[in-house]
């Protein structure tokens, strides 16, 4: 398949110690780039890190980062440990998320709310500020944020899961917007829809996870976005219908 489609490529993946996330790093390590795993759990990170060794794939970078609690100083930080090692950034996939509470808004915790708000969506915004320097000096750069079918239309119950994923997608055509024509960066939003990981279980905890599809199966759309296939897309919504456009 797409053995060498990120070959020489950085890409910085959130979220990167499991679940979707997790799968994702994977695969772009197959397709020949150097990942960079940021996560909130070294162990997790560790182990996927390992993973993609053991295959003999480019040696990734472990970015432990709790996005609940860091700072923009911190991330200032990273972006410039990043530029002395490796000098660009050619993807960077917002994949981090926490689900919160599934309440009536007026039950909601507002300590839980500011937290989902800011792992979901104000750390994905500062990280965005503080990278977007390595990602112009790149040939081309794709970033891609994930959001979620509550996050195109917000429903009762979902919360600050639901609202910040509408803010990150007005993000995202905002960014998106100021990007074209004047740089070689491409964002674009995905939303992988039910898949079979730990945040879908705790959403749905009476769903029969083998009714899912899997991460895996996600793949050839992360793939395209990140690689590049998709070098003239930019500003689009992507969900799992768009994976039979990519077979046809
Ligand atoms: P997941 O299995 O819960 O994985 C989420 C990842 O985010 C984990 O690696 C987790 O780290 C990391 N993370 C959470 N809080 C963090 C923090 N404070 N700092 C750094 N990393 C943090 O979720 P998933 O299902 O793979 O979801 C991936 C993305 O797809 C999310 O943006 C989600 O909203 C979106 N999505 C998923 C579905 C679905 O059905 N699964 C549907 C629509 C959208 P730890 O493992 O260390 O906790």
């Amino acid at each position: 398949m797409s053995e060498s489609k990120l070959s020489g490529r950085v890409i910085l993946i959130t979220g990167a110690g499991d679940g979707i996330g997790r799968v994702a790093a994977r695969h772009y390590a197959e397709a020949g780039a150097s990942v960079l795993l940021l996560g909130r759990t070294t162990e997790k990170l560790a182990s996927v890190y390992d993973e993609i060794l053991a295959k003999g794939l480019a040696k990734p970078g472990i970015i432990p980062m709790d996005l609940a609690t860091a700072e923009p100083k911190e991330m200032q930080e990273l972006a410039d440990v990043l530029y002395e090692k490796y000098g660009r950034l050619d993807g960077l996939l917002h994949n981090a998320a926490i689900l919160g509470s599934r309440v009536p808004f007026e039950s909601y915790d507002m300590n839980t709310w500011m937290k989902v708000m800011q792992v979901n969506f104000n750390a994905a915004c500062i990280l965005t500020r503080t990278l977007l320097p390595l990602c112009h000096l790149a040939a081309s750069s794709s970033i891609i944020f994930t959001s979620s079918g509550v996050g195109t239309n917000p429903r009762a119950y979902w919360g600050a899961y639901a609202v910040s994923k509408h803010a990150l997608e007005g993000f995202a055509r905002l960014l998106a917007d100021e990007l074209e024509n004047t740089s070689k960066i491409r964002v674009n939003i995905l939303n992988p829809g039910g898949t079979r990981t730990r945040m879908r279980a705790e959403a749905f905890p009476t769903e029969d996870p083998s009714t899912l599809k899997t991460a895996e199966e996600l793949m050839p759309l992360y793939l395209y976005l990140m690689s590049d296939d998709s070098i003239q897309v930019h500003n689009q919504m992507f969900d799992p219908s768009s994976l039979e456009k990519l077979d046809a």
